[in-house]
């Protein structure tokens, strides 16, 4: 039996349901499939933290689409999404110094530089020794447990179809081949995320694709830390594309190097998030075509001390740890392919793309691209 719609979206991560609701948006039928019964990929694994500001400056504008449509769909299918930024403490000069080109290079509407009073109100920890640090407006934030499935129920209320539990096997021309019968459609954007080696094995391997794993941990959040807290540090002025660019971040990552040894070694982003039911702590990463599942203790509880040293917090309850999984690529940080020409492939191979969601859904629609990316 095949069933035809305007649009199949294989994959109910963020990737893809951002697809299907700009797709509805536009009026197109759309069926979603996926091998789960329910999103439990890259998706709900993450900080929720929509990082737009400290992204390439070739990425902007689909950044700047990305936020608008987080705020649309919030708004249609009532899930929480805080515009309220990203905090960056710096504990040391040569931070403060990439905070300073960075906010040079971006202008006010998009860094604030902080003097250490605020940047510690910011964070929720009075007690904060830093230099000073910055504050990136137009950031946002949202809970990555309760987005995409609130997204997905959404969808599924408001017309577009939903098959879980279903593998699909091949997708061509139109054609969507799966464990439980064929699909057809006009369009097909395939948003497998990390599986994308087991579905376009040929494409996976042209670009290099492999799992990153990551630590995480989820602690009790003190009353005096925000829910909507997004804090970023050193290590991660050193890793996002934005602040890279800037001319301090050469002097910031020797000074990293020997300040920071484990964190560097463990290839850390050291940020927080609040949620409602506490605050996600993170980050190291380790890359793989085939990852183990263990969780190295040791570089867990390094990434815990660091941060609760920021923070201000003395014995805190460890709630869940997991190892995150999402898609990366050593020389790009998309992947948005064609293989046919009902085909598109979307990938974002790089720990960005909760914050690019829906720029990149809307790239896939439109068969656009951004080259160097
Ligand atoms: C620990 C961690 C922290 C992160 N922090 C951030 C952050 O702060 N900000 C940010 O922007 N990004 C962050 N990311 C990255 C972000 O989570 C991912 O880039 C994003 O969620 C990828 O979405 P996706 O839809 O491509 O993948 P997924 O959410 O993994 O969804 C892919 C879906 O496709 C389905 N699928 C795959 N293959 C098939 C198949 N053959 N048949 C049917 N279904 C299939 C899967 O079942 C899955 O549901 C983080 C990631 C992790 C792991």
């Amino acid at each position: 039996m095949t069933h035809r719609t305007d649009l199949i979206v294989v994959g109910a991560g963020i990737i893809g349901l951002a697809t299907a609701f700009l797709a509805r948006e536009r009026g197109l039928s759309v069926r979603v499939i996926d091998a789960a019964d329910r999103p439990v990929g890259s998706s709900i694994q993450n900080f929720g933290h929509a990082c737009f500001t400290g992204q390439a400056d070739i990425i902007q504008e689909v950044a700047a689409s990305a936020r608008a449509g987080w705020l649309r769909a919030a708004e249609a299918a009532g899930f929480w999404a805080a515009e309220s930024g990203t905090w960056i403490p710096a504990t040391t000069e040569a931070e403060m110094q990439v905070l300073r080109e960075f906010a040079d290079h971006r202008g006010p509407e998009q860094v604030r530089l902080l003097d250490t009073a605020d940047v510690a109100q910011g964070i929720g920890n009075p007690e904060l020794t830093a230099v000073g640090g910055a504050h990136l407006p137009l950031d946002m934030r949202v809970n990555p447990r309760e987005a995409a499935p609130t997204l997905a129920g959404w969808l599924a209320r408001n017309g577009v179809e939903f098959n879980w539990n279903t593998q699909v096997t091949g997708v061509a021309d139109g054609q969507v081949d799966t464990v439980r019968g064929q699909f057809t459609a006009d369009r097909v954007i395939a948003c497998p995320g990390y599986k994308l080696m087991n579905l376009f094995p040929e494409i996976a391997e042209r670009h290099g694709v492999r799992v990153c794993t990551l630590a995480m941990s989820l602690i009790d959040r003190p009353a005096r830390i925000d829910q909507s807290l997004g804090m970023l540090t050193g290590t991660s002025l050193a890793r996002y594309d934005g602040f890279a660019a800037m001319p301090g971040v050469a002097r910031l990552r020797e000074e990293l190097a020997e300040r920071e040894p484990e964190l560097v070694g463990c290839i850390a982003n050291l940020m927080v998030t609040g949620i409602d039911q506490g605050l996600l702590i993170g980050d190291s990463h380790a890359y793989d075509l085939s990852p183990e599942p263990f969780i190295e203790e040791d570089i867990a509880q390094l990434l815990l001390d660091r941060a609760c040293a920021v923070l201000g917090i003395e014995q805190p309850r460890v709630r869940q740890r997991w190892l995150g999984s999402y898609a990366d690529s050593a020389d790009r940080n998309l992947v948005l392919e064609h293989p046919d020409e009902r085909t598109t492939v979307a990938v974002v191979t790089s720990g960005i793309g909760m914050t690019l969601s829906f720029g990149v859904a809307e790239l896939a629609l439109d068969g656009g691209q951004v080259a160097g990316f």
